[in-house]
């Protein structure tokens, strides 16, 4: 009898053992929703370790956003401001590979994306409730402090400063495009194979959806509410930055300010464009690529985009036109009526609205 009980609890046991590693090894579409980087990030994974791939992924948003504030006064990026024209300092490899890449995209967008932006960005103070317009002179006086030339390197031991006093950098141009590959990377590390990375606007779509087919990314509308798309581009594993001045801006002056500023002359972009989405493999390219392209408008910006190998473009200019890089002919499609590709007749594909991801 008894050994009979001690053979059903083994049983028993046995069992509930199989039934929990079974529930552990399986898959799981688990998401968030948290506030970190100035923006609200979103997140979906699917896998067997998606719970942790995205705490992971939650820490690693958090220490961005610590080491590249500027909003946060111990940051790396405030520390090298502090010490403008005095010296520098050592920063950790994430801060070090953003400035460096930061750089490269300043020198491919001529000058119109500049990290050293800071001191103008803050006299303006667009999107902020101290948001003004700025006399001329204090305009040209900041203009002199911004160029990025003025960043000294040095590789071996990490080491940023700035050359002048006052000079500040201002990361938040390509920060969250880093912070979106390196949650992309977690996710791979955990074996995630299907993943959505949302960081208020810059999208990274890795793998396939759940049932096999392609992400079907929404790219706003940005003269219309939110959510609402002038067309879907069809991808997997790439990386979609759209850089506009409709979600941040102020009204002064009775105009609609946004928040790119052009260093050519200091005051908020004026092209053509009011919104430009990058297509890339990697999302530092698309974030340090999109604001420039989005100051050097349609012409200028296709020109920039021609040398480069592996990335596309979406541009909307003011009067509804939607111009795209080659390379996208075949998967982005216009779904609102009001907007012409390449200012041509387009089709009108309501179906595509019906069951867009993002
Ligand atoms: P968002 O951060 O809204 O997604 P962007 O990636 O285009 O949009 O970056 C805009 C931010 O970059 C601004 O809030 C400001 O901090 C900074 N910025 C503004 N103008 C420039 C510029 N010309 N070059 C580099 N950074 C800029
Ligand atoms: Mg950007």
């Amino acid at each position: 009898m008894n050994i009979l009980l001690l053979a059903l609890v083994l049983i028993l046991i046995i069992m509930l053992t199989v039934i929990f590693s079974f529930s552990k090894n399986k898959n799981q579409e688990l998401s968030i929703g948290i506030y970190v980087l100035g923006t609200l990030v979103q997140l979906k994974a699917y896998g067997k370790k998606s719970n942790i791939a995205l705490q992971q992924a939650e820490e690693k948003l958090k220490e961005i956003d610590d080491k590249m504030s500027v909003f946060k006064d111990d940051s790396e990026i405030s520390n090298i401001n502090r010490n403008a024209g005095q010296g520098g300092q050592t920063v950790s490899s994430d801060t070090y590979f953003v400035i460096k890449e930061a750089i490269k995209y300043c020198k491919l967008c001529k000058g119109t994306f500049d990290i050293t932006i800071r001191p103008i960005v803050a006299i303006w103070g667009i999107g902020k409730d101290k948001a003004r317009i700025p006399n001329k002179s204090e305009i040209e006086q900041a203009l002199k402090l911004v160029n990025y030339n003025d960043i000294v390197l040095e590789d071996d031991i990490r080491w940023i400063g700035l050359k002048h006093k006052q000079q500040q950098l201002d990361v938040g141009g390509i920060a969250k495009g880093y912070a979106a590959d390196e949650v992309k990377n977690i996710f791979v590390k955990n074996n995630i194979k299907s993943a959505m990375i949302n960081l208020g606007g810059n999208i990274f779509v890795l793998g396939k959806k759940k049932d096999g087919s392609n992400w079907k990314v929404g790219i706003q509308n940005p003269l219309g509410a939110r959510e609402e798309f002038i067309g879907t581009i069809e991808l997997s594993n790439k990386s979609v930055v759209t850089s506009g001045g409709y979600e941040r801006y102020s009204v002064l002056g009775g105009k609609k300010l946004q928040h790119i500023i052009d260093p050519r002359n200091g005051y908020p972009s004026e092209s053509d464009v009011i919104s430009v989405t990058i297509i890339s493999d990697l999302s530092i390219e698309g974030d340090g690529l999109s604001t420039g392209m989005y100051i050097l408008g349609v012409k200028e910006g296709m020109k920039v985009l021609k040398e480069l190998k592996g990335v596309e473009a979406i541009f909307i200019t003011s009067n509804k036109e939607v111009y795209i890089t080659d390379g996208i002919r075949d998967k982005f499609k216009v779904c609102n009526e009001e907007f012409k590709l390449n200012g041509s007749e387009i089709n009108y594909e309501e179906e595509d609205k019906k069951d867009t991801n993002i």
